[in-house]
């Protein structure tokens, strides 16, 4: 089973929104094994399809009860708060504390075309909410605040991960400029 290429921060595709699966084909079942494999050799515990370059919406994980695949997830209900400590596979190296909902309800199908229905709590939430996310093209330091995101941007850089430094901004009033 081949291993993919898992992208970085700074890879347009983590920044679009993934689109549903119409069909579950032999392709498509290849590319979820493959995706396990590939969490696994990461030691991650989720990872969804455009981490590994595909704008589509599906996900695996395991949160230490082997691996699961769903397809087409949806998070129907949502409740409490809960503050934990959040890396990701795509953001190498950093972590930080996030205030979620607490519990989820996620409803999707498995790859046999039957309904999933599950209901999370803590770990397994957060993990959800996580890779729903990245199928919404949303990555985890648009949780951060302002200054905390600008300071793991700067750190991702200096680690030669990440976006293309921004052209320093023109200066209006005479001030120093930096290189
Ligand atoms: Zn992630």
């Amino acid at each position: 089973m081949a291993l993919y290429d898992i992208r970085v921060i700074g890879d347009p595709v983590l920044k679009k929104r993934a689109r549903a699966v119409e069909e579950v084909d032999s392709a498509l079942v290849r590319l979820a094994r493959g995706m396990v494999e590939t969490m696994y050799g990461a030691s991650g515990i989720g990872l969804a399809a455009p981490q590994v370059g595909v704008g589509k919406r599906l996900f695996v994980w395991d949160v230490g009860a082997g691996p699961r695949i769903i397809v087409n997830p949806e998070i129907v209900e949502s409740d409490g708060e809960w503050t934990f400590e959040e890396g990701c596979l795509s953001i190498p190296g950093l972590a930080w504390d996030v205030v979620r909902p607490k519990q989820v309800h996620v409803v999707g199908r498995d790859l046999d075309g039957n309904e999933m229905s599950i209901e999370a709590d803590e770990l397994e939430a957060r993990l959800f909410q996580h890779e729903l996310d990245h199928l919404d093209g949303t990555l985890l330091i648009e949780h951060l605040d302002d200054d905390t995101r600008k300071a793991a941007l700067r750190a991702l850089r200096q680690s030669g991960v990440g976006p293309p430094l921004a052209p320093p901004a023109p200066s209006t009033d005479g001030g120093l400029r930096l290189p």
